[in-house]
């Protein structure tokens, strides 16, 4: 298993922020990249060698990448599965497709990791209405109704109040196979990140302590508090057991609900999260290098905090306008997409703020 030296070409499906950071992280160790994505306006592309605007389904396309790609990595699970299957036989693409299949749906992730030893909230597959009225009968309300698959950021979501909510909750998630989740009541959310090398050596961040808006990550701090604190070894062994039984090579993003009884999984990434990106000042070695360094056969770097204190604020919609003001506080790191239109709830950049010392 040799590292793919330094010109090697990483192919990146998908055209987002993450791709954007992916590809920096991968300039500073001298690999090319090349982004494969449908957009019209890739802010990936922005920071990368190459970029290729198409379908991921066409196989001309597919191979063109495959032939000018060392190894082939994506940055979102949204992605269909035939286009990965198809690349993972023409070149080494780091996630396998293992990982996509297994965190692009959540009955099978939920499942996944329960087998593991993780706990989950009560949940149930529901396919029809009549599903969905025996799932609530079974495991109580409030509840929440997700899409099986093609959910972000809270998007794909209803809350279910009472048994009277069933219809109007499945008509308004589109009549779609989904799950019937139990309301799980948490004191904090938290995240752990873990990367797997080549070799299969495992490191893992300490865990962000993650609060959302809206269904969108607003902040994420650390070190986090006592009460994820001590759910920490657990839910770090949980994920490295994760990422051993995927094969996973690369950066994997479990995230956690704190509760007095222990850590509940919600869900998997198998990709670098959005909860890291403190890691670019407030880690030895960032989520990307690390998912860099994995993928290419390089040893890990060291995920331990530079500062005794990091907080990541994502910057929403219009918040990235008042971008001059954060350039003038010291301690801060700046970071903007290069998106162009800062509709509500877009992520348009983050800031972090790492306290020395
Ligand atoms: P998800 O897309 O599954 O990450 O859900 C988005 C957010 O909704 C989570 O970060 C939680 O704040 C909330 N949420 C999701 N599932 C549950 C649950 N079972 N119980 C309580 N809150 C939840």
């Amino acid at each position: 298993m040799s590292a793919l030296p330094p010109g090697s070409t990483i192919g990146i499906l998908g055209g987002g922020q993450l791709g954007r950071m992916l590809a920096s992280a991968a300039a500073q160790l001298g690999y090319r990249t090349h982004i494969l994505a449908p957009d019209a306006e890739s802010v990936a592309a922005q920071t990368a060698s190459t970029f290729t605007r198409a379908d991921y389904h066409s196989r001309i396309v597919l191979d063109d990448l495959a032939a000018h790609a060392d190894v082939v990595t994506y940055e979102f699970e949204n992605i269909a599965l035939a286009p990965v299957e198809y690349l993972s036989t023409r070149v080494p693409v780091r996630p396998g497709p293992r990982s996509l299949e297994i965190a692009q749906d959540r009955a099978r992730e939920k499942t996944f990791v329960g087998e593991l030893g993780g706990r989950t909230a009560p949940w149930a597959l529901v396919t029809t209405l009549d599903e969905l009225r025996s799932a609530i009968a079974r495991i109580g309300a409030p509840a929440i109704l997700k899409t099986l698959r093609l959910g972000y950021d809270g998007k794909g979501q209803v809350r279910i109040h009472n048994a009277a909510d069933a219809e109007a909750a499945w008509i308004e998630i589109g009549e779609r196979p989904a799950i019937l989740e139990g309301f799980v009541e948490f004191t904090h959310e938290f995240s752990i990140i873990t990367v797997r090398g080549l070799d299969g050596a495992l490191a893992s961040y300490p865990p962000p302590w993650n609060e959302h808006k809206d269904g969108i990550l607003a902040r994420s701090t650390l070190p986090a508090p006592h009460e994820i604190a001590v759910h920490w070894a657990q839910a770090a062994a949980l994920s490295a057991r994760v990422a051993e039984a995927l094969d996973h090579v690369g950066v994997l993003t479990l995230e956690f609900f704190a509760t007095p009884d222990g850590p509940v999984f919600n869900e998997m990434a198998p990709r670098v999260h959005n909860s890291g990106h403190w890691t670019i000042e407030g880690a030895e070695c960032s989520q990307f290098e690390n998912h860099i360094r994995a993928i290419c056969g390089l040893p890990l770097g060291s995920t331990a905090l530079t500062g005794s204190r990091v907080e990541m604020v994502n910057l929403i919609g219009n918040e990235g306008d008042a971008w001059e003001g954060f350039l003038a506080e010291p301690g801060t790191h700046l970071h903007l997409y290069g998106k162009g239109n800062a509709r509500p709830g877009r992520k348009m950049g983050h800031l972090t703020r790492v306290k020395r010392g």
